[in-house]
């Protein structure tokens, strides 16, 4: 199987580190033109550097911009008018109890997993659609559909992301453009290991050792056992990019380590 993006313009959101770094990393090594974006120059700079660094002669460049409100939408859209396909990948996670969760930490939640994933989808789907080809990606999260009782804002974000995505894909029946969700579970991001650095040190482990505590304490259905790499994550957002995924759209793909107990 060859992946070929040769041509292909490729947004990634929230990409200077985690999933959407190496999604960038992978989607770069088929041959796409990469668009990597964070909130700021130093760390978008860094990212581009890093894209390079693992991919002789990617062609990569980066538009930092805060992807939480529509003027940083607009600043997106204004330095990269269009694309051919378009991750959206970013999002903020944390647990906090729903009695101690206010209307602005939800807001935020909206704002940044779902809104951006809004505004951009709504900015880029027409010129795909006029090409015949596109493709437009959630990455959601298990918690979509393993609401986690520590999560709730957090899980009903991802679900709302799930909604877009089998809607959309409907709305742009028959013209070329696929729409799915990529559901991951816990994953050894940047991201995921501030959040298990407390665990670690608490306990005197490594990360990794961290990681597979809290898989096995927090989502004990994991078939895998551990958390996935970024690399494993990165490998379906690529696929599901790619000319090869032509059949599949309206889909929600797990990358879960079997976390959700679905047969589906
Ligand atoms: P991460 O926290 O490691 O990286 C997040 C990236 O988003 C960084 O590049 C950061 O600079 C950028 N970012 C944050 N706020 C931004 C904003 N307002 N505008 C632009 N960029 C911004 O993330 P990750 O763990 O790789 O997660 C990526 C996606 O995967 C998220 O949507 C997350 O919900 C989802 N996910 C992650 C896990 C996991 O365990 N890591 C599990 C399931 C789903």
């Amino acid at each position: 199987m060859k992946i070929d993006l040769h041509e292909k313009v490729a947004i990634i959101t929230g990409s200077t580190e985690g999933i959407g770094l190496g999604a960038a990393k992978q989607l770069a090594q088929c041959g796409a033109k990469v668009i990597v974006n964070g909130r700021t120059e130093q760390k978008v700079t860094q990212a581009v550097d890093a894209v390079k660094q693992a991919v002789a002669n990617a062609d990569v460049s980066g538009v930092a911009a805060d992807l939480s409100t529509a003027e940083g939408c607009n600043k997106l859209i204004e330095a990269v008018p269009a694309a051919d396909i378009l991750v959206n990948n970013l999002g903020i996670y944390g647990t906090q109890d729903f009695f101690d969760t206010d209307d602005d930490t939800w807001q935020q939640y909206y704002d940044v997993n779902v809104m951006s994933a809004v505004r951009l989808s709504r900015h880029y789907a027409p010129a795909m659609v006029e090409n015949s080809w596109g493709r437009i990606l959630y990455v959601a999260s298990e918690s979509a559909l393993n609401i986690p009782g520590d999560m709730i804002h957090y899980g009903v974000s991802k679900t709302a992301l799930l909604g877009l995505s089998r809607g959309l894909a409907k709305r742009l029946a028959g013209s070329g453009v696929t729409v799915n969700a990529v559901l991951p579970g816990p994953t050894l991001s940047e991201g995921a290991q501030a959040f298990l650095a407390q665990s670690a040190e608490e306990n005197g482990i490594s990360i990794e050792e961290a990681g597979v505590k809290f898989v096995m304490e927090n989502r004990p259905s994991s078939v895998i056992q551990r958390m996935a790499t970024v690399e494993e994550v990165a490998s379906m957002i690529t696929y599901t990019c790619s000319t090869l995924a032509s059949a599949t759209t309206g889909s929600a793909l797990r990358v879960d380590g079997g976390v959700v107990d679905f047969i589906m």
